[in-house]
């Protein structure tokens, strides 16, 4: 018999365990809050283990198509003096891109509609319950074998479980937007490089990630008392923090993205027959480039497992048990950047971190 799957969440976790299930026979259907399917947050990284996700899925020739590739990361100062250096890829080891996340989002979305997942948009799940039912804010009760909450930090369908442990907030503001490229006139060749620029003096950081030959994404950062973080965003404060960035910086836009460096931690990743993934289950601070990556490895993983089982409560348990550890660890790592951030004088910050490392050396669960 044919068994089915209500996923709550288009993202990248919820695109994942989607296409999965419905790659090996499973009927399955997304519903997504929002009216259409949205990407926020301008750019991202991905490492290796996100790209063998997408590899599984047939997403990643598009994603490659539109990406971009740096040869190193750089740390510098605020008046551009340079404080590390690491080079990409990690010799012997890992790859790193950059992308927009719509691009991201549009390669997951074709796969996911090419391999028959439905898309229910504007479907607001409101709570699940452990038998294998999800209830939608329109009144409509869906059951099934399987339901996923993948619908993020905020997630409904966690906290109606009682799943949530912890959610902590850091004191660290962001910006994300995307500038186009005719901004940065020296880009207009090769961008060789990703840069983080710290401004110690004013604890201001901007990191500089050049997506595809259109887009350079900026993260604008500093403590969520600063008053750079007011908006309308003020482009003389940031300009004159980051004199050697005047020319990007001088237009900002008048409402980016605005996030908080945020972990979040389950009590566990399931509860009967639904289970949590991706943001919803282990958030955590974008240190290491991880959240994303982590979430589609797990979400890839737990389709899998399930669909290797006929009972879906023990093989959810089973699922948790195999990719716990790695994303605690992966979490604790983020996490402990997350509190140290700024560059210190004596420290220079040519070397990528263990953590980072062996989670980007994280393969899928074999089929
Ligand atoms: C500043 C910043 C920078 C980051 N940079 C990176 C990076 O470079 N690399 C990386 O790997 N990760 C990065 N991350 C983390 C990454 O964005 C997340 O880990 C990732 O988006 C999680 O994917 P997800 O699918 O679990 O959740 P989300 O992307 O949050 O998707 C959840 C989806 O569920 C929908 N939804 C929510 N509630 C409901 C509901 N009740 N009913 C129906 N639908 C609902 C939402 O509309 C959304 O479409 C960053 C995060 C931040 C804050």
């Amino acid at each position: 018999m044919v068994r089915t799957a209500e996923i709550v969440g288009a993202g990248f976790a919820g695109l994942t365990v989607a296409t999965e299930l419905s790659r090996r026979g499973w009927l399955v259907r997304v519903h997504e809050a929002r009216e259409q399917v949205r990407a926020f947050g301008a750019g991202i990284f991905l490492w290796d283990n996100g790209m063998r996700v997408l590899a599984e899925l047939g997403a990643l020739d598009r994603v490659l198509a539109c990406c971009h590739e740096a040869e190193w990361w750089e740390e510098r100062d605020a008046e551009g003096a340079e404080l590390g250096r690491r080079p990409l890829p990690i010799p012997g080891g890992s790859r790193m891109i950059t992308l927009t996340r719509r691009d991201l989002l549009v390669a997951l979305m074709g796969v996911a509609r090419a391999n028959g997942v439905v898309i229910r948009t504007g479907s607001h799940a409101v709570s699940a319950e452990p038998e294998g039912v999800l209830n939608t804010g329109d009144g409509a009760r869906w059951t099934a074998d399987l339901v996923v909450g993948a619908d993020g930090i905020r997630s409904a369908v966690r906290d109606s479980l009682g799943l949530l442990a912890g959610h902590e907030r850091f004191d660290f503001g962001l910006y994300r937007f995307l500038v186009p490229l005719d901004r940065v006139p020296s880009a207009g060749g090769r961008w060789r490089a990703y840069v983080n620029y710290w401004n110690r003096e004013h604890r201001r950081r901007v990191l500089y990630v050049p997506c595809n030959d259109r887009d350079l994404y900026l993260l604008i950062g500093a403590h969520v008392s600063d008053e750079a973080l007011r908006t309308p965003l003020d482009a003389s404060l940031w300009c004159e923090s980051f004199p050697v960035l005047r020319q990007v910086l001088a237009a900002l836009p008048a409402a980016p993205r605005y996030d908080r460096y945020e972990v979040v931690r389950a009590r566990e990743w399931s509860r009967g027959k639904v289970a949590i993934v991706g943001d919803a289950a282990h958030a955590m601070p974008p240190t290491i480039g991880q959240g994303a990556g982590s979430a589609m490895m797990n979400a890839i993983n737990l389709a899998r497992t399930v669909d290797a089982a006929a009972d879906i409560p023990a093989a959810l348990r089973a699922w948790e048990a195999e990719n716990r550890t790695m994303t605690e660890r992966t979490q604790q790592e983020s996490v402990a950047i997350a509190r140290d951030l700024f560059p210190r004088d004596e420290v220079r910050r040519d070397d990528w971190t263990d953590g980072a490392l062996s989670i980007a050396r994280n393969v899928p669960r074999a089929t």
